[in-house]
């Protein structure tokens, strides 16, 4: 029997996506359940924000989306943002390496060399790190498989590819995906055709290819931003669902979640919502309290999952300030690159915004966002946004060049925003959804599960919404 009552704990992409998908998707369902959001802090989206920045709309956090995948361009569409959508316009990026940037080489996959000469040409690795990469072509290195279905990211691949391939390029590109480390990622989560390469006999790089057609330049554009900001997704479609009915209930954080006949209560502050089902799309660890009292493995697991917390400071500077021509969509900084002198690098990567996304574009000055802290790298929390501002400018003057001061900057916190998959995280994964699955009318949505990005937390909070229904 369809649930006539379903409570959303949080109201990030998630959690907004599976009320709008319990309430009938594109089509508005007359017999859809009555649904209720509950969001802990003051403001829904949770990480997607957009801020007012020099007269234009700026994202504060994520600012863009795949286009390889169709959830979120869908979900544009649906809600009525299709002339919003706005394609990435700049190619290519660099990377910090053997002291200056470079332009990262043709034919990566997330990182990752499918060939080998244009990788030696782009003179990112050095003739030991070429060596390397030569002898995935000459003599491929045998795999070594585990019992169970899954490797870690960066030993497998150092193991094909060489050590300094993984610095370089890949730890920097998917490590920087979730500011964490490739040392210890799970390849089944974050890039299963990596580990269905690495199961295939010979080169790394020809398997690569095998396993990934290149992209087709008359296809989708890679990634879409939304012009007005990611925020104007979140508003648009929250204005949607209170046509919808859908109660939004701010300030609200679940914090007790009970059995109440055949149903679930949700407490929130001394007020419970009755449900018939609940959908849980906050982070792991508040699913895991509240799911703590009836299922200790499934607590447990979500325990597990450790958090990256980063901080974005975004400049506006005067062109004059910038050296010309600034190179692709922006630059990546290796985590084990040299610093002369000093401690370790903060800054991660930087985004050229206004070249990315060129709506965002004024006469005169450029964008550029920085991003810094990582799992291992904690300093940046503990800054005063001042010091932020100041270490950021201070080592895009050394990486990139800038000069004098910019002309506005601001700082923006994301603790505990991203989700880490170590090895085994499907497993994990899997004995979550068994788990809620047995406790009957719970689904679990969000980041925590099967993969971060916007188009994947999407499809996380449609399929919760399909389970209860
Ligand atoms: C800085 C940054 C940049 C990113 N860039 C990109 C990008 O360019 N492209 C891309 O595709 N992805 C990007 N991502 C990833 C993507 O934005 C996130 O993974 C995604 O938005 C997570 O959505 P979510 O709804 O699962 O979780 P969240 O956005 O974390 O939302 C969860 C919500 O639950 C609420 N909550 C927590 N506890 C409770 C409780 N007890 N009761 C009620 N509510 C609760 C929180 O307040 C929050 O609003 C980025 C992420 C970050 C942090």
């Amino acid at each position: 029997m369809a649930p006539g009552q379903v409570v959303v704990v949080g109201g990030g992409i998630s959690g907004l996506t599976a009320a709008w998908a319990l309430t009938g998707g594109a089509e508005h369902r007359a017999d859809a359940p009555a649904v209720v959001v509950l969001e802990s802090s003051s403001r829904l989206g949770g990480a997607l924000r957009s801020a007012e920045f020099g007269g234009r709309v700026v994202d504060m956090g994520p600012d863009g989306f795949l286009g390889r995948r169709p959830e979120a361009v869908d979900l544009c569409r649906e809600v009525g943002l299709t002339d919003a959508l706005a394609p990435i316009a700049g190619r290519g990026a660099s990377v910090w390496a053997r002291g200056r940037l470079r332009a990262l080489p043709e034919g990566l996959a997330l990182g990752i060399p499918t060939r080998f000469w244009p990788t030696a040409r782009a003179g990112v690795l050095g003739f030991r790190g070429q060596l390397g990469l030569a002898r995935d072509a000459v003599l491929p290195r045998p795999d070594v498989r585990g019992p169970i279905g899954d490797r870690s990211v960066g030993p497998l691949v150092a193991r094909k590819l060489g050590q300094r391939v993984v610095d370089t390029l890949v730890d920097p590109l998917i490590g920087g995906i979730h500011a964490g480390s490739v040392d210890d990622m799970s390849a089944a989560a974050v890039f299963p055709p990596l580990l269905a390469a690495a199961q295939r006999r010979g080169g790394l790089m020809r398997a690569l290819r095998a396993e990934m057609p290149a992209p087709d330049p008359d296809g989708p554009p890679l990634f879409w931003s939304v012009d007005g900001g990611m925020a104007s997704l979140v508003r648009t479609l929250v204005a949607k669902l209170g046509e919808r009915g859908v109660d939004i209930r701010l300030s609200a954080p679940a914090d007790r979640l009970e059995r109440s006949g055949a149903g679930w209560s949700v407490w929130s502050g001394g007020r419970a919502a009755a449900a018939d089902a609940v959908v849980l799309a906050a982070p792991a660890p508040a699913t895991g309290s509240l799911l703590q009292p009836h299922d200790d493995e499934a607590a447990a697991l979500l325990q597990t999952v450790e958090y990256a917390s980063v901080v974005l400071v975004t400049f506006r500077v005067g062109v004059d300030d910038v050296p010309a021509p600034l190179y692709g969509t922006g630059f990546l900084v290796p985590r084990r690159s040299p610093h002369k002198g000093r401690d370790p690098w903060a800054v991660t990567a930087c985004t050229f915004l206004d070249r990315k996304w060129p709506h965002l574009a004024r006469d005169g000055e450029v964008l550029l966002r920085a991003s810094l802290g990582r799992m291992d790298d904690v300093r940046p929390e503990g800054w005063t946004d001042g010091e932020a501002i100041d270490r950021a400018w201070e080592e895009l003057g050394a990486l990139l060049g800038v000069t004098g001061a910019p002309t506005d900057a601001v700082v923006v916190r994301c603790p505990d925003a991203l989700p880490q998959y170590r090895v085994h995280h499907l497993l994990r994964t899997a004995g979550v959804e068994a788990a809620v699955a047995r406790l009957g009318g719970v689904a679990v949505a969000g980041a925590a599960y099967h993969g971060v990005g916007i188009p994947a937390c999407i499809a996380s909070g449609r399929a919760a919404a399909r389970t209860l229904l």
